[in-house]
């Protein structure tokens, strides 16, 4: 079987030991040779010097990174400022999203991906990578099945070159979409997004937030840990790595994990898998 790719994304931390543990999860993670790291953008921009921060800082390291990105409140000028610096910086990737309006920021018109894929190409032709975001389980404000399938085929024809998945642990879903992006015409790859388990309170919380499904079995399981993290984390490890053997057998062109900055996790599922 091919070594799939891999690629680990971060949240900009918040604080100067939030950077700290960010930069040596970094640092262990790259022994694995990634194809890039990535860095989240909050939703309606409020993480953006942030998220350019630490872009910048592992760029300046001399790693491959890819700033999320979305209009969020911000005018195109502004957008196209940010996606200037990064170019003029030497950063070839990104990841382009519509994101979502934080409550409290007003009603802006949410701009979806697709245009923000053809924007960045009109202005910036070939220079980046982009990569979009995509939802076997489907996404919470999709029409239907068939037309979240259809946007993302827009997000291709706009010129994305690869989507990555919302997280999911149910394999099923992951190839039963492929099967329909096919149908669909959609040749480019679709890379699984690997949430690893390490707390189960913040992964019901999120998965009830982006509209990822918990398995009822595993949701159980879960919840028998109780107070035992250490249990906890090591049948997430053995679930997740199991997901991903599934995911690898049947075809899955690589795998992005949600680091939640730390390597750990992580790193156990991919020694697992035997990448290291
Ligand atoms: P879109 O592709 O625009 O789709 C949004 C919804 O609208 C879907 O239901 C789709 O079917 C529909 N749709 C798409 N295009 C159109 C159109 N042109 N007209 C009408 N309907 C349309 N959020 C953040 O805030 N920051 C991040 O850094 C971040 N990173 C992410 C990374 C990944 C890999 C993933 C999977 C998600 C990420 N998200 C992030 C969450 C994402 O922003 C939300 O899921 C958001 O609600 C949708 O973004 P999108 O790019 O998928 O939107």
């Amino acid at each position: 079987m091919p070594t799939p790719k891999i690629s680990f994304e971060f949240f900009p931390p918040k604080t100067p030991e939030g950077r700290v543990k960010l930069l040596a999860a970094r640092d262990q993670l790259a022994a694995l040779k990634p194809e890039y790291f990535s860095v989240t953008y909050g939703a309606g921009g409020s993480t953006r010097d942030n998220t350019r921060d630490i872009v910048m800082q592992i760029h300046r390291d001399g790693y491959a990174v890819a700033p999320h990105l979305s209009f969020g409140g911000d005018s195109e000028q502004a957008v196209l400022e940010l996606i200037q610096s990064y170019k003029d910086a030497g950063i070839r990737h990104i990841v382009a999203l519509r994101g979502d309006m934080p409550s409290g920021m007003g009603i802006h018109k949410l701009v979806n991906a697709n245009e923000l894929v053809a924007l960045v190409r009109a202005h910036f032709g070939d220079h980046f990578q982009i990569k979009v975001a995509a939802y076997p389980e489907i996404h919470p404000d999709a029409e239907s099945y068939q037309k979240d399938v259809y946007w993302l085929g827009e997000k291709f024809r706009a010129g994305a070159d690869c989507a990555i998945t919302q997280y999911f642990y149910n394999a099923d879903a992951y190839f039963y979409f492929m099967e329909q992006c096919a149908q669909a015409g959609i040749d480019k790859p679709v890379i699984p997004g690997i949430m690893p388990i390490t707390n189960f309170q913040n992964l019901v919380r999120f998965s009830d937030a982006c509209g990822a499904d918990i398995p009822r079995w595993l949701r159980q399981k879960m919840n028998g840990f109780g107070a035992d993290s250490d249990g906890l984390k090591a049948f997430g490890e053995e679930v997740v790595s199991r997901l991903c053997e599934k995911l690898r057998a049947g075809g899955a062109p690589g795998f992005h994990f949600y680091t939640m900055n730390q390597a750990e996790p992580t790193l156990g599922i991919l020694t697992n898998l035997g990448i290291q």
